[in-house]
């Protein structure tokens, strides 16, 4: 079908969230703390509805139940397998891991785990992120955590803008304040919070999950295991950087100049336009707005001057 489905975002407000996702792509969110725009999502905590079209109007998730021709291969798993989100944090996040899908599957209703992975948007000068930790081994681990040792535990590294990082289940990590950025994840709404600086949330501290948090962070991390982004396709016309291929996504960083062809398959595509502004097939678009190129669409054509993430299921 030759038809792009645009999707209106949800927006979720947090403690730590502020107001970028308005001052950088215009969007209309409910408050200065508005930590997330889901931009392509159909899970039942935040289910996008089509913004226009033949489907206008109706929720991603009913589309997945009802136009399997759509999706492509992976339209016979029972949920739509991904969620696009831009994060703007104002404040620090709680230092969290996820579950994997075999943890979530048992201890959580049956959730899809959570993979994750980011690409910087913006950052203030000097920003960190956490990812990983510094336990040797699961015993010290527990000790760490036990002990509230935070400052030994978490593994900070410098952030900038255009960096990537890929968060597997069991990885400890933070988004630290003063980072935009785009992150393409399982859908999946499974956090278990290891630490929350001792904040308070309407007069209370927010719940940590201590005990599910030591079940599934990986001992030891393995900082050797980030992607290496790499260009794949370039010419004068613009390029496109390969961000990842794992077992549940691949996602991929495009750079239009003037025009970029590109046939995705036999799968769907999510496509989140992050600057500039031009033209998919004749549609005008512009930064922050977020659509799906059906499976078996053929060759697209992009045309302007513009940069877009997309992504596919595995
Ligand atoms: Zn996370």
């Amino acid at each position: 079908m030759r038809e792009l489905i645009f999707l209106t975002p949800v927006f979720k407000e947090t403690v730590w969230g502020g107001s970028r996702l308005r001052e950088v792509f215009g969007y209309d969110i409910p408050s200065g703390h508005t930590g997330e725009c889901w931009g392509i999502s159909a899970h039942k905590n935040g289910d996008c509805l089509v913004a226009s079209g033949t489907y206008a109007g109706q929720h991603l998730s009913a589309l997945w139940r009802d136009h399997k021709e759509l999706f492509g291969p992976t339209a016979d798993r029972e949920e739509f397998p991904l969620l696009v989100k831009i994060i703007d944090a104002k404040a620090d996040l709680s230092i969290q891991v996820h579950p994997d899908d075999a943890y979530a599957a048992a201890h959580e209703n049956g959730s899809l785990g959570k993979m994750e992975c980011w690409y910087i948007l913006d950052c203030e000068p000097g920003t960190t992120i956490v990812i990983g930790h510094n336990a040797k081994n699961t015993e010290e681990m527990r000790e760490m955590i036990r002990e509230k040792r935070w400052g030994e535990f978490i593994r900070q590294v410098p952030v900038k803008k255009g960096d990537f990082f890929q968060i597997d289940p069991g990885c400890v990590h933070a988004i630290k304040g003063g980072t935009l950025l785009l992150e393409t994840q399982q859908s999946s709404d499974i956090t278990y919070r290891v630490y929350d600086y001792d904040r308070l949330s309407d007069g209370k501290p927010r719940q940590l999950h201590i005990q599910q948090s030591m079940d599934v962070i990986r001992v030891p991390f393995d900082e050797k295991a980030q992607p290496k982004p790499c260009v794949v396709k370039e010419g004068e016309a613009g390029r496109e950087t390969r961000l990842i291929t794992c077992g549940r996504y691949t996602c991929s960083k495009v750079d239009v100049d003037t025009s970029w062809e590109e046939d995705f398959g036999r799968d769907f595509t999510n496509v989140s336009i992050l600057e500039g502004q031009g033209c998919v097939d004749g549609v005008p678009v512009k930064k922050g707005q977020h659509f799906i190129i059906p499976a078996d669409y053929g060759s697209c054509c992009f045309r302007g001057k513009l940069s877009f993430i997309f992504s596919q299921p595995r």
